[in-house]
């Protein structure tokens, strides 16, 4: 009987150490747009810029998971780094809408509780992604939109902002052209982020000004979740970027998971799928990133370019510009 009770305490602490050893540790993988994103188009300074700014953000996030921390704190502190970043189409520097304003959207999702959070159409918060994050943790709500965004974010002591600090100059000049009808598709990105913490715990989040020139009132994939922003422990965690109304027709975010969950497929061969034939059949420009359970990772595109890159523990970090 001793020997029987030895045996299997050894098997379990043997199987325990095995699923330990499979654990990736922590992984975190963020995206900053997709788009017309080509050499011609993007400097080599200004791929510098680019490049130490991914690195940047994935080091805001390593910093969280490294100390052990959630894969939801890890994904907020990314994509903060990128909302406060003029280069990035989310926060400062967003574009403007066809009224010359700017109108944000982000939404945020926890795996392991399925819990999610969202705002849509708001110009006065400065980290959209951090109000969508209170959604989850202090109201009843999966998403709130404008004024009653705002109004929220004022009484959980978030910093509200003159719509005046979304404005760059770059972003102004962009706009003045798109109203002109002379095309400048295609330099700034939405950002995302997705991570899987030491605990096996998947988290994604998705942060963006929308589509440039946009409708007053317009909101597209990222603030949805399901579309633009999804994570299951189960399956996987996603953030995507492209031209919103086909993510959200798709349930682009959502269709990688139940692919994975309900067809058997890798995150590389589902997310590849939707991306470079559903997506590319309906000409419907985008990418997204998604990071599965075990810490694998897929960042397809359809476009020239993606801001892209990752890091996982013991590695380096890595980026990437154009395809
Ligand atoms: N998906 C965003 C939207 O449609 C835009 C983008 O990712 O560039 O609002």
């Amino acid at each position: 009987m001793k020997r029987l009770i030895c045996f299997f305490v050894t098997a379990i602490i043997l199987s325990a150490n095995i699923s330990n050893a499979q654990k990736p540790g922590y992984v975190l993988v963020i995206h900053g747009g997709a788009g017309n994103i080509t050499p011609e188009r993007i400097t080599p300074e200004k791929k510098v810029l680019f490049e130490q700014k991914l690195e940047e953000a994935l080091a805001a996030g390593e910093k969280v998971l490294s100390a052990g921390g959630c894969a939801l704190d890890a994904v907020v502190a990314a994509v903060q780094v990128m909302e406060e970043c003029p280069l990035f189409n989310s926060g400062k520097g967003a574009v403007f809408n066809a009224e010359g304003k700017n109108e944000l959207d982000a939404s945020i999702m926890d795996g392991k509780t399925m819990k999610a959070g969202a705002v849509a159409g708001v110009m006065t918060i400065k980290s959209p992604v951090e109000a969508a994050r209170r959604v989850i943790d202090s109201s009843a709500h999966v998403m709130l939109a404008g004024r009653g965004a705002e109004e929220f974010a004022r009484v959980q002591g978030l910093e509200i902002v003159d719509p005046s600090y979304f404005y760059t100059e770059e972003s102004w000049q962009e706009y003045l052209k798109v109203k002109a009808r002379i095309e400048t598709e295609g330099r700034k990105g939405t950002v995302g982020a997705v991570a899987l913490d030491m605990k096996g715990n998947l988290a994604a989040a998705t942060s963006t000004g929308g589509m440039i020139y946009k409708k007053y009132g317009r909101i597209g994939d990222s603030p949805i979740i399901g579309a633009g922003t999804y994570a299951n422990n189960e399956s996987c965690a996603v953030s995507c970027t492209g031209h919103g109304e086909f993510f959200i027709r798709n349930s682009v975010a959502f269709d990688v998971s139940a692919r994975m969950l309900y067809l058997g497929e890798t995150v590389e061969k589902a997310s590849g799928y939707i991306i470079n034939e559903k997506l590319k059949n309906q000409g419907a420009a985008g990418g997204l990133i998604a990071l599965d359970k075990d810490g694998n990772i897929a960042m397809p595109f359809n476009t020239n370019g993606m801001f892209r890159g990752y890091v996982k523990k013991g590695e380096k970090i890595q980026v990437y510009v154009f395809r």
